[in-house]
C-alpha cells in the first residue's frame, strides 16, 4: 500500500490510497487535483473515503462519481445524511473493501458528530479531527468527546501514520510551544517542518500535540493559567482549545 498526498484547495490534503493499479481517495476538497493526481500515478479510482461531512472535504464528489457511475462513497452513518450519494455507511469499528484496499472506520466524534478516521494497516486518515500539534475545532461536539476521540488515536502504536487533512502544522507548532515553552520535541519539530508535513505518526504527537498531552503537568499549568475549571484532562482540553481558538 501506498500513499500520496494531493494538496487541494488552500491548505487541504486529499490523498491517494494505492493498492496496485487501484486507488481510493480520502476527503477529495475538488476533483481535479485529484484526477491529475490519478493520472500521474497511473492507477484507477475505485472508491472515495470521507471523513466527514465538510464541504471542504467532499466538494470533489460529484464530478469524481459522474465520471465513474456506480463509484463507491463510503462516509459515517452518523453524516450520511449530509453527503450527496453516500454509497456505503460505516458503524465504528466497521470494515469496507473495495479491489485491494481494506480499511475501517475508528468513530471520531468532536469537529463533527459523524466525524471518523480512516485505518488500513499502518495509515490512519484522520480528517479534521487530528493535524501535525494541534486538531480540529468543535463545531457540532464538546471537549469531553473531542478529547475522547484524539485519545483513541493516541493510543494506536507508536509508529502508526497519521494522514490529516490541513497543512496547519506551522502555526500549530507556534502554540504548541505557547503551552509548553520547555518541550524540546517541539521546538526541534518546528526547527525542521517538512514540506508537506504530513504525514505524522502518533509517537511524533504524543511528544509535540499539546492536545494529546492534557496530562502532562506543564500543559496542566498553562491551562489552569488560561481559565481551566480543573486539571481533568477533558477540562484542560476545553482551556486549551478555547485558547488556541484565539491564538
Ligand atoms: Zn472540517
Ligand atoms: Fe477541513
Amino acid at each position: 500500500m501506498r500513499v500520496v498526498a494531493v494538496p487541494c484547495l488552500k491548505d487541504n490534503f486529499a490523498y491517494l490510497v494505492i493498492e496496485g493499479t487501484q486507488a481510493a481517495v480520502v476527503d477529495p476538497s475538488a476533483a481535479a487535483p485529484v484526477e491529475a493526481a490519478l493520472e500521474r500515478a497511473g492507477v484507477e479510482l475505485a472508491a472515495i473515503w470521507l471523513t466527514h461531512h465538510h464541504w471542504d472535504h467532499v466538494g470533489g464528489v460529484p464530478d469524481l462519481t459522474t465520471a465513474r457511475p456506480g463509484l463507491p462513497v463510503v462516509a459515517s452513518a452518523k453524516d450520511s445524511e449530509k453527503i450527496k450519494g453516500v454509497t456505503q455507511r460505516l458503524a465504528d469499528e466497521e470494515w469496507t473493501e473495495t479491489a485491494n484496499l481494506r480499511a475501517y472506520a475508528i468513530d471520531n466524534p468532536g469537529h463533527t458528530l459523524g466525524a471518523i478516521s480512516f485505518r488500513i494497516a499502518d495509515a490512519v486518515f484522520t480528517g479534521d479531527t487530528l493535524f501535525g500539534a494541534g486538531c480540529g475545532r468543535m463545531f457540532e461536539g464538546d471537549p469531553a468527546m473531542m478529547h475522547a476521540s484524539l485519545m483513541k488515536l493516541a493510543a494506536l502504536p507508536g509508529e502508526t501514520r497519521l494522514y490529516f487533512g490541513h497543512e496547519y502544522t506551522q502555526s500549530n507548532l507556534r502554540f504548541a510551544a505557547a503551552v509548553e515553552p520547555s518541550n524540546r520535541a517541539v521546538a526541534d519539530r518546528a526547527a525542521a517542518i517538512p514540506a508537506p508535513s504530513t504525514p505524522s505518526t502518533v509517537d511524533l504527537e504524543l511528544a509535540t500535540n499539546p492536545f494529546l498531552r492534557c496530562s502532562e503537568p506543564a500543559v496542566i499549568e498553562a491551562a489552569l493559567a488560561h481559565g481551566a475549571a480543573s486539571r481533568e484532562p477533558h477540562e484542560v482540553f476545553r482551556a486549551l482549545r478555547a485558547w488556541k481558538d484565539t491564538f
